[in-house]
């Protein structure tokens, strides 16, 4: 049977490798995400090539409620149904909370935490009724253990997991399970654009902030790669990962053994 995902935040980084994965399982995929159209539009273009799935886009801002129903509305309408949510789009921004700007807090809580409580809503009864549903929130390190500078994301994170959490218990009777996964650090556009601010928080350069700040917290002292996340979403989808449900799954190098 041909699965139907959703994957929000993948026109880049962590989405579109899920994405790529997914289509590479020939899954049909609604991209998600902002960037150039043109961009977008190859990227999907591409993508199409890549397994017998359909690969759509939808540009929904996820700090907009109506915007996400209708992400999921639109999927179901094109697709028929929606098997697979990934929750993924997310933001960053470092600074010491003293000086955190009100109007980014916001926007993290709204697009790394709230949206998936606004797509869920609407993909879940479809997946409940069919008895088979799979949720993946790309939550964090972040979502187990803090770092200073980043309140708002480390709020949020650990708001998905509860969430989760939450969602499974609510679920587990339907055949629906939901999980997190809690990646380390990624080499993606969200980690290259914080490397100025940590350094200008903590007075040092962005090649120590890479060495000793990013790589630090990693004892493998190598960075998590958007292939290895889509690998690990390919098994939740899987029937052989039916039961587990309810639980963060950890792909941070060691970070949070310490
Ligand atoms: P990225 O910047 O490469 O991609 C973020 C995606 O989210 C992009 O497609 C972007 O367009 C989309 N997006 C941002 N704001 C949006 C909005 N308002 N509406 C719709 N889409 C929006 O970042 P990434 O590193 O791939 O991050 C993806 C997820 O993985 C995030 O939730 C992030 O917190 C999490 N994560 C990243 C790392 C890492 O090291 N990169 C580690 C742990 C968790």
């Amino acid at each position: 049977m041909q699965r139907t995902a959703i994957v929000t935040g993948s026109t880049s980084g962590i989405g579109l490798g899920i994405a790529e994965a997914f289509a590479a399982q020939n899954m049909n995929v609604m991209l998600n995400g902002f960037g150039d159209s043109g961009d977008i539009e190859a990227t999907r273009a591409r993508l199409d090539t890549v397994g017998t799935g359909v690969i759509a886009f939808h540009g929904a801002d996820m700090t907009k409620p109506d915007e996400i129903e209708d992400l999921v509305r639109s999927s179901e309408k094109l697709f028929g149904q929606v098997d697979v949510l990934v929750n993924n789009a997310g933001i960053q921004h470092v600074a010491p909370v003293e000086e955190f700007p009100v109007a980014k807090w916001d926007a993290i809580i709204a697009i790394n935490m709230s949206s998936a409580f606004h797509t869920t809503r609407v993909a879940l009864p479809g997946m409940k009724q069919r008895r088979w549903g799979r949720v993946i929130n790309i939550a964090s390190a972040h979502g187990l253990v803090a770092s200073p500078y980043k309140s708002a994301y480390v709020t949020a994170k650990h708001g998905v997991v509860g969430f989760t959490k939450t969602i499974a218990l609510e679920t587990a009777e339907f055949g629906v399970t939901v999980n997190a996964i809690c990646p380390g650090y990624v080499l993606t556009p969200l980690v290259e654009n914080q490397i100025p601010g940590t350094a200008k928080a903590r007075g040092i350069s962005e090649e120590e902030v890479k060495r000793d700040v990013l790589l630090a917290a990693q004892p493998t002292k190598e960075f998590v790669t958007v292939e290895q996340i889509g690998e690990l979403c390919k098994y939740l989808t899987s029937d052989g990962a039916s039961q587990i449900t309810g639980t963060t799954l950890s792909m941070d190098g060691g970070w949070t053994a310490k």
